[in-house]
């Protein structure tokens, strides 16, 4: 049986019966935790951690985590835009886009660094500032990921320059003036951590046939145990087994390489609690299932239906009584929608996994665990018309602020004509 990760019972059913649900909650002790993890990253000469905000861009997220010393690693021109807008210094937020954003001048005219993810938005770039310095994202040849939904490395992801294509990079820049003085990587979420450092070897090889480049991005994919039987990365343990290649690096090339490296799930994945309403239990006969329905579903967290990912689901009962069985449920959403469900089967997303969970009634809360990174963020937000629910920000034991408002009917529709 899975158990909560931060919140109370009592806090739970506080929640719950204060600010409703669907509600997430986010806990500012595990955050910077994580954070003072990640800063403390093993590395030869000069570090830099960015936030990859599209995990949970919540204004006071970017902020606490601003305050603590990182920079923040932007996945679009809008999200640079609302990482200025949340008071993050333009300097301190680099681009990694599949899109040349549309305001790309004013940004990097502002100071936002970019990384150009293919040879068009190399050119792009060189257009607009020819003569400058800039870092380019190169796909090493080799990926990882907890499935080919969250691999972006290798042959069969369209993510970054293939690495046999350097000459062409410098083709490009050599047209523009360019200095290529950054070389970006990111291979995947979730990564195997074998398969993380055979990438890291990688990229630095590639490095090493780029004169021009000082600083060097590792990328995020660190992978967090959301379920009691996974691996959180040890990040202490890769930092220091790529550390001696960059003295390595130095003697062979000269060259002394500033390590950048940025994380979102490992930051913020297991920071953060769905609470979620059981609005009903049903069956379907002795050979059918038992289903628990919620008050929430792909609306607030589509990674199940997405990628099959498993999350821990933690029944907390509604009122004290007597000792509960427990059960084997499948837990639906509330959209029409059979796809909506958070128990799909442990590798085989299109089946059903039935859960061991305490005996559950109406009424009775369900917390999703391990909820913080790409739920809010990514879920399937105002299907079947449900508002974007509201996020809470926990700052202690039974200290809660609202981070983000939840949304109103009237703003769902504001822009309808
Ligand atoms: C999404 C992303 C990350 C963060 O990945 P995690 O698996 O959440 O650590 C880092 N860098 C880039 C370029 C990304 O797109």
């Amino acid at each position: 049986m899975e158990h909560l990760f931060f919140l109370t019972e009592e806090e739970v059913l506080h929640v719950k019966n204060y600010y409703g649900t669907p509600i997430f909650i986010y806990d500012e002790k595990t955050m910077l935790q994580r954070a003072q993890e990640v800063l403390a990253f093993p590395h030869a000469f000069g570090f830099t951690a960015r936030f990859a905000m599209k995990a949970l861009p919540t204004r006071k997220i970017l902020q606490k985590f601003h305050a603590w010393g990182l920079h923040i690693d932007a996945s679009s021109g809008y999200e640079a835009e609302r990482a200025i807008k949340a008071g993050i210094p333009p300097s301190h937020i680099q681009i990694t886009a599949q899109q040349i954003p549309y305001n790309l001048k004013e940004l990097v005219e502002q100071g936002v660094l970019y990384n150009a993810c293919s040879l068009q938005q190399l050119k792009v770039y060189g257009e607009m500032f020819p003569g400058t310095e800039i870092s380019v994202r190169i796909n090493p040849g080799l990926g990882s990921g907890s499935s080919n939904r969250t691999n972006v490395g290798g042959p069969s992801a369209s993510f970054g320059i293939w690495h046999e294509y350097l000459h062409r990079v410098y083709e490009v820049a050599n047209e523009y003036r360019l200095k290529i003085t950054g070389m970006h990587t990111h291979i995947g979420s979730g990564s195997d951590p074998e398969v993380w450092v055979r990438c890291a070897h990688l990229a630095l090889e590639t490095a090493g046939k780029m004169p021009d480049v000082r600083r060097i991005s590792l990328g995020g994919g660190y992978k967090v145990a959301r379920m009691s039987n996974e691996k959180t990365a040890n990040l202490q343990e890769i930092g220091n087994r790529i550390l001696p290649a960059f003295f390595e690096f130095e003697k062979r090339h000269g060259r002394q390489l500033h390590l950048e490296i940025e994380p979102g799930t490992y930051l913020v994945a297991n920071a953060g609690s769905l609470l979620c309403s059981i609005i009903d239990v049903v069956d379907t006969g002795p050979t059918g299932y038992r289903f628990i329905k919620i008050d929430s579903g792909m609306t607030e967290n589509i990674r199940p239906s997405m990628y099959g990912a498993l999350h821990p689901l933690i029944v907390v009962p509604h009122e004290k009584d007597s000792p509960r069985n427990k059960y084997s449920y499948i837990v639906s959403g509330h959209c029409c929608e059979s796809g909506d469900i958070f128990t799909p089967q442990q590798g085989d997303p299109e089946s059903l996994g039935p859960r061991e969970l305490l005996e559950a009634k109406i009424g009775d809360v369900l917390v999703v665990e391990g909820a913080g990174a790409y739920c809010s963020s990514q879920s399937c937000k105002n299907y079947n018309s449900f508002p974007e629910c509201g996020e809470l920000l926990r700052i202690a034991p039974f200290e809660f602020e609202w981070i983000r408002k939840p949304q109103t009917l009237e703003q769902m529709v504001q822009n309808e004509v």
